[in-house]
């Protein structure tokens, strides 16, 4: 490894200022690292609901210094809840109490997706050693064997010692460095609304994530804000759609579909108006997402569904794992680059071939939804919870400390 010397003088440059992209400059700065951020949307903030987090991501806001910032605007469910939406039956409960908190050492939490974006890009704002540009579309990255080169839409050039795509599903910086062409689309839609509360019906107001199970369609809720809000998710299989996110649904396609759930799911449906679509796509997992000074990170490395409400804290956890090992490579970028995938890609592979798994299970019919609903009634707390360790349990690769060993 090469070793050289005022190598923290030298910027890095981070290709999207969404959560990866954000939570990259926060760990580098952490480690004494300054970087150039750069967004093309007019402005930093992010669009969408709510999202989940589990307590592996905790982990790392441990590391980031941001644990109070987030608990401050999250909601800590009492359980995670399966239902059957055709016969509106619990399937199965995991507390996430004092148990939960013992086994995985950190919480579960709920938050609004524009609020975790501010708690990062507030923390960003802070550091002197972060600079944030928004309006800029990177168009060309140039590796020129001493540093980087990047370019913009509409002609602005940076120049840093290393670029990290963190720029998404649609990730340009990945069509040069993997060259696979567009992410496919799943098959299957979602459509998400956050309800005011007192609009919610009152029954189903539960501090909890619920997720109703069907066929080919499930419906997840749960409340944001303090309990202000109420995030509604729902997805349901269609090829009818071939790409784009974030325009607006057609409720009766999603009440055809929903057509076969009980009355308290189509009662919930009902309740939204209009409902922002996304088509949902990923890819399979790669284990090469770096080449020299360039490399990847959060949806641009390995894009998942949504089913294990991960991505994000993937994308959180990458941030870390990758300023470590910069860190101990001290500036050998294309090294540290190396170590980071190696580091990290079994585990977001794993990640994104068990979303799938959990897609088809949720959206199980026949026999495949009998035995799922006998082998989740029959499972103990304790089992539950021993079947999350690995994704919400300590990870050596992602402790303080591992990278220099
Ligand atoms: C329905 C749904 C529910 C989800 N729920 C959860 C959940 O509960 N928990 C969880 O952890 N995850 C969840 N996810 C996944 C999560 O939203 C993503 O994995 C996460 O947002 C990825 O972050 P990112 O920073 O890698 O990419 P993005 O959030 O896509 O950010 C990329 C940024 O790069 C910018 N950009 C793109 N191209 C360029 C360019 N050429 N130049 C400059 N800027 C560019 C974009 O404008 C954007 O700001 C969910 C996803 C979906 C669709």
């Amino acid at each position: 490894m090469r070793r050289m010397s005022g190598w923290k003088d030298e910027q890095v440059i981070i290709v999207g200022g969404g959560i990866g992209g954000l939570a990259a400059a926060l760990a580098l700065a952490r480690q004494g690292v300054p970087s150039q951020v750069i967004e093309q949307a007019p402005e930093f903030k992010e669009i969408g609901a709510g999202i989940q987090l589990g307590p592996n991501v905790f982990r790392m806001f441990e590391r980031l210094g941001l644990i109070e910032p987030v608990s401050t605007l999250a909601v800590f469910p009492n359980n995670l809840i399966m239902m059957d939406s055709v016969t509106g039956e619990e399937i199965t409960r995991i507390p996430l109490g004092d148990a939960f908190r013992r086994q995985f050492h950190h919480p579960y939490a709920l938050i609004h997706r524009a609020d975790l974006h501010k708690v990062l890009l507030e923390a960003c704002r802070q550091s002197n050693i972060i600079k944030l540009d928004a309006s800029q579309k990177v168009v060309k990255v140039d590796d020129f064997g001493g540093g980087i080169a990047v370019r913009s839409e509409s002609g602005k050039d940076y120049r840093g010692a290393a670029v990290i795509g963190a720029d998404g599903l649609w990730s340009t910086v990945r069509q040069i460095v993997v060259r696979d062409g567009a992410p496919k689309p799943a098959g299957h839609i979602t459509y998400r609304a956050v309800l005011p509360t007192s609009e919610m019906p009152e029954q189903w107001r539960w501090r909890d994530m619920v997720l109703w199970a069907g066929e080919k369609v499930h419906l997840v809720h749960y409340p944001l804000r303090t309990g202000e809000l109420f995030n509604l998710v729902a997805v349901f299989h269609s090829n009818r759609y071939e790409e784009g996110w974030d325009t607006y649904g057609d409720p009766t396609e999603l009440h055809e579909r929903f057509a076969k759930t009980c009355e308290p799911v189509r009662t919930l449906l009902n309740k939204i108006e209009s409902w922002r679509m996304w088509v949902l796509c990923d890819r399979p997992p790669i284990k090469d997402w770096s080449r020299g000074r360039i490399t990847l990170l959060g949806d641009a490395a390995h894009p998942m569904l949504q089913y294990l409400a991960q991505g994000a804290g993937m994308s959180i956890e990458d941030a870390v794992c990758l300023a470590d090992r910069a860190a101990a490579a001290n500036g050998d970028y294309a090294a540290a680059f190396l170590a980071y995938q190696q580091a990290r890609y079994l585990r977001t592979g794993r990640v994104q071939i068990m979303a799938r798994v959990y897609g088809e299970f949720y959206h199980a019919a026949g026999v495949a939804k009998e035995l799922r609903n006998i082998m989740l009634s029959s499972r103990s707390t304790a089992d539950a919870m021993a079947g999350m360790a690995w994704l919400y349990g300590e990870q050596k690769e992602l402790s303080s400390g591992a990278a220099a060993a």
